[in-house]
């Protein structure tokens, strides 16, 4: 979602991207400040004066999410943790983190400087606008900056709530981290409140919406769906690189493929029970070994069956024997991990090992996934 971005400032290091979605959000904020903020706040303009002072309070509310972000950016740099890039999007702002944090403390600070960052930024709007009051400024300047001091209470809040991997959900793992030393229960625990927090999301979006507050309606419900999506995958990719990163692939094969030979006949193929794989175009197809154990290629099941039933004595598998595409092999030494996005990206439930030319065992998805809901009930309930 985040691939249509472009790049409108560059802050000592740090790129300040703007997803195309956020000039949604911009919009709503400009409409519902000219249509209903400012004339309740200060009646009696003109309509070009309440969309200028829309348009100036979304340009403010931009500036304080920037400043939010570029505050978790610079805290995670001071803790060596570098962030490349902040981007804007309807649902707010985010700074991207490559790795997961080193400690509890480093991902305590990160985590709540946006927040913290958001609640100085409202005290200092609400001075100026005190100071506008005292001074007798326009209307108009004291509802843009009484609705800047708002809006940035309402980020620090919403931000701070525990959904995982929000800000507030970042500090609940960080503070679950430290109590119990374990970053993956602490994560695993921390997505769980995500989730549940993400339906309240859908459900108020939902009631929201019956209401007839279209906007606001699908605005939280798929927030809900994000929130909910986002604290899933980011347990997965924890316990996926933490599992089974700078892990040989050759630890997690089953190492006895059943095989068949090229001279077997195809009625013995038929019956016997052959390792299946599948091929890129779904094709079921199982490996064949020649005389000295090498890997020779794969029968493909669905050749033989196009044979007659009654002639499958008649024909030998090095008929029906095809190659797999060079990204359905690996080698014993691949990065499990690697393999495994291999595999997801491919759409492959098994890849073939293989030593120098040999079979030596199968990497299969289903193996994997035992292993990793395995280490997943330990630390649940460690
Ligand atoms: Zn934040």
């Amino acid at each position: 979602m985040m691939s249509h971005t472009f790049r409108i400032l560059r802050v000592s290091g740090i790129d300040v991207r703007v997803h195309w979605t956020w000039l949604i959000l911009a919009f709503l904020v400009a409409s519902s400040l000219a249509t209903g903020w400012f004339p309740v706040m200060a009646p009696g303009q003109t309509t070009n004066t309440y969309w200028s002072g829309a348009v100036f309070c979304s340009a403010g509310l931009f500036f304080s999410i920037v400043v939010h972000e570029f505050c978790h950016a610079i805290v995670g740099r001071a803790f060596k943790m570098p962030v490349e890039k902040i981007t804007l999007f309807l649902f707010g702002g985010v700074a991207h983190l490559d790795d997961e944090p080193p400690n509890a403390r480093s991902e305590f600070w990160m985590a709540i400087a946006g927040p913290a960052a958001s609640v100085v930024l409202a005290f200092g709007f609400y001075g100026l606008q005190i100071l506008a009051t005292q001074n007798g400024s326009p209307l108009m300047w004291q509802a843009g900056l009484n609705y800047l001091a708002s809006i940035n209470i309402v980020v620090a809040a919403f931000n701070m709530l525990p959904g995982f991997p929000m800000d507030g959900g970042r500090v609940l793992r960080s503070l679950l981290w430290g109590i119990k030393g374990n970053m993956l229960w602490a994560t695993k625990v921390a997505s769980n409140v995500g989730q549940i927090f993400g339906g309240v999301l859908i459900a108020l979006g939902l009631i929201t919406l019956f209401r007839g507050a279209a906007i606001s309606g699908i605005w939280g419900f798929t927030l809900g769906f994000l929130v909910i999506g986002f604290a899933r995958a980011s347990f997965i990719q924890l316990l996926v690189k933490k599992e089974l990163q700078g892990r040989p692939a050759v630890n997690f094969m089953d190492p006895l493929p059943v095989t068949c030979r090229p001279e077997t006949s195809v009625s013995d193929l038929m019956r016997g029970v052959l390792n299946r794989s599948e091929t890129a175009n779904g094709e079921a197809v199982g490996p064949v070994i020649g005389e000295n154990c090498e890997y020779v290629g794969c029968a493909n099941l669905r050749a033989a069956q196009k044979l007659p039933e009654r002639e499958w004595s008649q024909h030998q598998v090095r008929e029906i024997i095809q190659p797999l595409e060079s990204d359905h092999l690996i080698d014993p030494d691949t990065d499990a991990e690697k393999a495994l996005t291999q595999m997801t990206k491919k759409g492959y439930r098994e890849l073939l090992i293989i030593r120098g030319n040999r079979l030596v065992g199968v990497l299969t998805q289903a193996a994997l996934s035992r292993y990793l809901s395995l280490r997943q009930n330990q630390a649940y309930s460690s």
